[in-house]
């Protein structure tokens, strides 16, 4: 696994109980991964040595996090078997790369101009606002967001920004917003997880709900997109896909993930096999498991604002023997920082 993240680390996790030893690289020490991981490299994502390290040693090697160099995930799927394909790493790394491939492939989005210097400020004045100015690149949990309601605040934010690559979205009135899971094999075999329902605090993902309540056709014409984009991109591995509902029904996409998902933790207690043992089997070259909703789960978030002077109230949490928590093990618990999460099981109903 490259990156030790959370997502690194319930990958682990998942692995083993299949009784597959895992490696992680990851620069930090003390990442969520490297406590559970059967080895742990301490390296850069482009430590050409670590990476040869880790081709000999694994039959397989994926991703947690998008924003390793490209170069290293090229490199790696010469010598190995690498999912995600590279030239899909490549469009999640960068929106408007994203946006215009989701445009050029007829799917729905967000309108949308891309700014890639001073010269495209002339194209904001006729754009629909209130409209939200992101960075193309290294966004996440809405960092790298300004909300404008004019040109003058658009062309403001990016030079606040500091003119890098962005691009300008027209905001949506959310209806709700949902996301889609899918899992592809070697054979580009797809097995599509339950739809969760999302609800976002400051960008930030608060909790997932599964079942979404969506009615059957949305349900199908997400499934359909979500097919039609693995297709297009040639896509093997984990795919997650950020849908957003707007008040006509429209369902847009609002931004791929080629890994596992926040929105998928649901996952873990919800389902019969998580996002996370699909991911196994996907790598380990196995039958997908079945990710039928057992009943409704809720997954909410715990961030670092939970805490209090460095504690959580995990006995809290347990009154309830309904709810798994799952924590990450990390030690410094920053604002808005993701710590862990709570699945409610809805048992009884
Ligand atoms: P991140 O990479 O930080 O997750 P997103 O583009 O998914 O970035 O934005 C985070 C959240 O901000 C979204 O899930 C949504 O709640 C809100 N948001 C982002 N773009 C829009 C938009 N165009 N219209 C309305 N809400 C938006
Ligand atoms: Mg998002």
């Amino acid at each position: 696994m490259i990156g030790g993240g959370q997502l690194g680390q319930m990958f682990c996790l998942a692995a083993s109980s299949l009784g597959y030893k895992t490696c992680v690289i990851d620069p930090q020490q003390n990442c969520p991964a490297s406590s559970v991981a059967s080895e742990f490299i301490k390296a850069d994502y482009d430590d050409k040595n670590a990476l040869d390290m880790m081709i000999k040693k694994c039959y397989a090697i994926t991703i947690e996090f998008e924003n390793i160099p490209l170069k290293a995930a090229e490199y790696l799927n010469q010598k190995t078997i690498f999912y995600p394909p590279p030239l899909a790493l490549e469009i999640c790394q960068n929106r408007i790369l994203e946006k215009n491939f989701l445009k050029n492939n007829q799917i729905l989005t967000a309108d949308f101009l891309s700014i890639q210097n001073e010269n495209d400020l002339k194209n904001i004045d006729n754009f629909i606002y209130p409209a939200i100015l992101k960075t193309a690149k290294l966004g996440y949990d809405g960092k790298g967001q300004v909300i404008c309601h004019n040109a003058k605040e658009a062309s403001e934010a990016f030079y606040n920004l500091k003119q890098q690559q962005c691009i300008l979205e027209k905001k949506i009135n959310l209806q709700k917003e949902v996301s889609q899971i899918v899992a592809i094999n070697k054979d580009k075999q797809k097995y599509h997880l339950p739809i969760a329902e999302n609800i976002h605090i400051n960008g930030i993902l608060s909790k997932s709900t599964a079942p979404a309540k969506i009615d059957n056709n949305t349900k199908k014409e997400i499934e359909k997109i979500t097919a039609k984009i693995a297709i297009n991109l040639n896509y093997q591995g984990i795919l997650s896909i950020e849908f957003f509902i707007d008040e006509n029904n429209n369902v847009m996409v609002n931004e791929l993930a080629p890994r596992t998902h926040n929105s998928g933790h649901y996952s873990m207690d919800g389902c019969l096999s998580s996002q996370f043992d699909q991911q196994v089997r996907v790598m380990a070259d196995l039958p997908f498991g079945n990710s039928l909703l057992l009943f409704k789960t809720e997954m909410t978030n715990i961030l670092g604002d939970d805490y209090k002077n460095g504690e959580l109230d995990i006995k809290k949490i347990l009154s309830d023997d309904k709810n798994k928590l799952h924590l990450y093990g990390k030690t410094e618990d920053r604002i808005g920082r993701k710590m862990g999460h709570i699945n409610h099981c809805y048992i009884n109903i």
